[in-house]
């Protein structure tokens, strides 16, 4: 059994691993390979505008979870 905790993209009620409090958590995204590679996708079929698209959807990159009572890092959820 792995003691890090399951999140998903959004907040969620975990028990932080470091205060061992239940808390819900604060998500940071951030891009990832895919998130590039869309872009340069969208950036050759489509046009410059659209390339922006993908660094804001939430899906198309991954989310690290923090503890909002002690900043502790949570886990992440790779999209
Ligand atoms: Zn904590």
């Amino acid at each position: 059994m792995s003691s890090v905790p399951v999140v998903g993209p959004k907040p969620s009620q975990v028990t932080c691993p470091s205060c061992k409090s239940s808390i819900m958590s604060k998500v940071k995204h951030k891009p990832t390979t895919k998130t590039h590679l869309i872009a340069l996708l969208l950036c050759l079929c489509l046009c410059w505008p659209c390339v922006c698209v993908p660094y804001c959807v939430d899906s198309c990159r991954n989310a690290d979870h923090y503890c909002p009572s002690c900043n502790a890092y949570i886990g992440t959820y790779q999209s």
